[in-house]
């Protein structure tokens, strides 16, 4: 069977949501100009502008950076890799892996860790909140974690974007545990029109927001880009109500293909105004760690967290002291 785009080649991806066969040339093409459009539709960046971008050193880490590549003057990309400290799971190895793929892009990749930041591995410090009673899920260390290193690194930088690369399985997921919760604050700044709340955060974007993980899977096999073959260790401590939320969109989708990207597009369309409304909240700053807290709070979210875990004096607030200059 031939290709339904170019007519010429054998198809051989389905792509469910479009109903189409597409060769492995023209569903990579179709995938880089759905991200353009997307990119395009919301301003994302410009050219010229320093873009940093958080690579996992997954499959989506790659297809990120080959995507921007592709758009973006590469000599104004600039990468960091976390390495969360999780026991067989993105090791130095890997990142090792993903730097020398980077060079070849052009693209700087500077690697770091949560234990650099913090004085703590991801993994000690799961163990450290569990041992005493707080049992959390460890993505929640985690995302809180690399969103405030990303964004350390990006105000370093001076970068004008930090970039992600979400797909759009992931930011279905998040929106709908935002309605389910009646999070309307956190949906609303889900939007790509949103600015972040405070002048210390660097805008965030996600030019993969509306690509299947499917496939950014597909993609990366085509492509030749490693695939990570071990799993996070804490992927069963999951937060309970994604992990619903995450098996019943897949059930819908799977018999009403395109459902994700119906839920987001409509979302995207009712809220763009809203978004753009959204003034940044007045923001207090970490009596700890001098980074912005919502009002209602003493100290920021990830000081928090490690406090939960016995962590009374991370290692970013020993030199980024309140009242003292910045080491930016
Ligand atoms: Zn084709
Ligand atoms: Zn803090």
């Amino acid at each position: 069977m031939k290709c339904d785009v170019c007519g010429v080649r054998e198809a051989q991806i389905f792509q469910p949501h479009t109903g189409r066969r597409l060769c492995r040339e023209c569903f990579i093409a179709d995938v880089r100009e759905r991200v353009r459009r997307e990119v395009d539709r919301w301003g994302m960046f410009k050219p010229g502008d320093t873009l940093l971008l958080g690579l996992s050193g997954g499959k989506d880490s790659y297809v990120l950076l080959d995507i921007l590549a592709h758009l973006h003057d590469t000599s104004r990309i600039i990468a960091v890799a976390i390495i969360e400290g999780i026991p067989g799971y993105n090791r130095e190895e890997d990142v090792r892996r993903l730097r020398s793929v980077a060079r070849d892009y052009g693209v700087d990749v500077i690697v770091t860790s949560i234990r650099e930041y913090t004085g703590h591995s991801l993994a000690e410090l799961v163990y450290r909140a569990w041992s005493r009673g707080y049992r959390v899920a460890a993505c929640t260390y985690c995302g809180i974690s690399r969103r405030r290193i990303l964004n350390f690194y990006a105000r370093m930088y001076g970068a004008d974007k930090t970039v992600t690369a979400h797909n759009l399985d992931d930011e279905a997921q998040t929106a709908v545990v935002n309605l389910l919760r009646g999070d309307r604050t956190g949906l609303i700044r889900l939007h790509p029109k949103a600015r972040p709340a405070s002048p210390l955060l660097v805008p965030r974007v996600k030019p993969l927001r509306k690509i299947y993980e499917w496939e950014t899977a597909t993609y990366a096999y085509i492509m030749g880009f490693p695939l990570q073959e071990t799993e996070c260790m804490f992927i069963n401590t999951r937060p309970t109500l994604r992990a619903r939320v995450r098996e019943a969109l897949y059930e819908i989708e799977s018999r009403r293909p395109g459902s994700l990207l119906r839920i987001l597009n409509i979302i995207d369309e009712l809220l763009e105004e809203e978004a753009e409304k959204l003034e940044p909240d007045a923001l207090g700053s970490c009596s700890k760690c001098g980074e912005p807290t919502s009002p209602a709070r003493q100290v920021c979210k990830l000081c928090e967290i490690l406090s939960r875990a016995g962590v009374e004096r991370p290692l970013y607030a020993l030199f980024s002291q309140k009242g003292e200059e910045q080491p930016l």
